[in-house]
């Protein structure tokens, strides 16, 4: 096969930090290599769990990083949860929300009518990140769901990133509602699969894919939603991570960066024992990893980039023929990974 990568897929949904950007820095090849795309024919989205920017302010930054960004590609949990609130509830139905003015623009913007007040019978409730949210706010709340509402969040982060630290985020203000409703709210971020299933639909994708770096949101929420994935080491997961990562976190494509959108995927053949990616090899030989006939040292190795897909599937097949997790872990060396590296 000699095609790009992306030309099997319509729209990329793409994960922002340590994919599109890294604090106020473009990733690396980032910008050159999702404009290429674009040109390509892939349609571009930003789906984020963060619903506290708007999405024209997330735009415009992406867009002052060179990365293409139309004002509609930003897709935040806030959308998705009142995407959510409309097909489980009439259309014209109030609903009672805990958050930001955004969201309560998104959920006026569905058709249905935002309350503040358990009395007028909300047929639902949404909880988004909110700042100033006090105890009356989070009671009225408690008395709508006990008294039948749905409830839904925009996303169950416990901590949202402050300048100072790690402060109480949206889930861990939903914590509150839940213990004393007993009602478990549904969620519209990631891991969640309805963020992806939902910016698929809004963008009408036939054929989406998802890129992220981060196991426990972007490639968990997009392999339980059935999207395919490709992660890239430009953010929170390591090569060494990918390797030892449980069934439901492996990503289906893995990059370096995102130049690998513009190349062809190679394919992974299994050849007896022996895992095949190019002209690179992985085994597991009971014992430990050879990487192309060699064994894997236990101090820091660094591997090409066919190498690294070898070894994760070598990993991930062992894993799942039995060989217990630890045995695995203690064998796998911190991984490097460089494409100026050979195979
Ligand atoms: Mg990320």
């Amino acid at each position: 096969m000699s095609q790009a990568l992306v030309s099997q897929f319509d729209v990329g949904l793409f994960d922002l930090d340590g994919v599109c950007y890294l604090g106020a820095e473009a990733v690396p090849f980032a910008p050159e290599a999702i404009s290429e795309a674009v040109t390509m024919g892939l349609k571009q989205a930003y789906v984020t769990n963060n619903a506290s920017r708007s999405p024209a302010v997330v735009a415009a930054q992406l867009e002052s990083l060179g990365i293409p960004a139309p004002a509609d590609s930003v897709v935040n949990s806030a959308q998705v949860g009142s995407q959510m609130l409309a097909e489980h509830v009439a259309s014209g139905s109030k609903i009672l929300v805990l958050g930001a003015q955004a969201l309560r623009d998104e959920v006026t913007a569905r058709g249905l009518v935002v309350v503040d007040s358990a009395d007028d019978n909300p047929a639902a409730v949404i909880q988004g990140f909110y700042p100033d949210a006090n105890w009356t706010d989070l009671s009225e709340a408690a008395l709508a769901i006990r008294a039948g509402a749905l409830y839904v969040c925009t996303n169950l982060d416990a901590t949202i990133p402050r300048e100072r630290g790690l402060m109480v985020g949206n889930g861990s203000l939903a914590r509150a509602i839940a213990n004393s409703t007993g009602v478990e709210p549904l969620s519209a971020g990631k891991p969640e699969p309805e963020i992806f299933q939902i910016a698929a639909k809004l963008l009408n994708a036939n054929r989406p894919f998802a890129i992220g770096d981060n196991l426990d949101t972007d490639i968990q929420g997009a392999v339980s939603a059935n999207v395919p994935v490709l992660h890239v080491l430009t953010g929170l997961a390591s090569a060494r991570d990918i390797c030892v990562a449980p069934i439901h976190q492996r990503p289906t494509y893995l990059a370096d960066d995102l130049r690998c959108l513009l190349e062809p995927y190679p394919d992974t053949v299994v050849d007896g024992e022996t895992i095949r990616v190019g002209n690179a090899s992985a085994r597991w030989t009971g014992e430990d990893f050879e990487v192309n006939g060699e064994q894997l040292t236990s101090s820091p190795v660094t591997l090409g980039l066919n190498s690294y897909r070898a070894l994760a599937q070598a990993a991930w097949d062992a894993a799942d023929s039995g060989v217990d997790s630890e045995t695995l872990a203690s064998a796998l060396p911190n991984l490097t990974v460089s494409r100026d590296h050979g195979e």
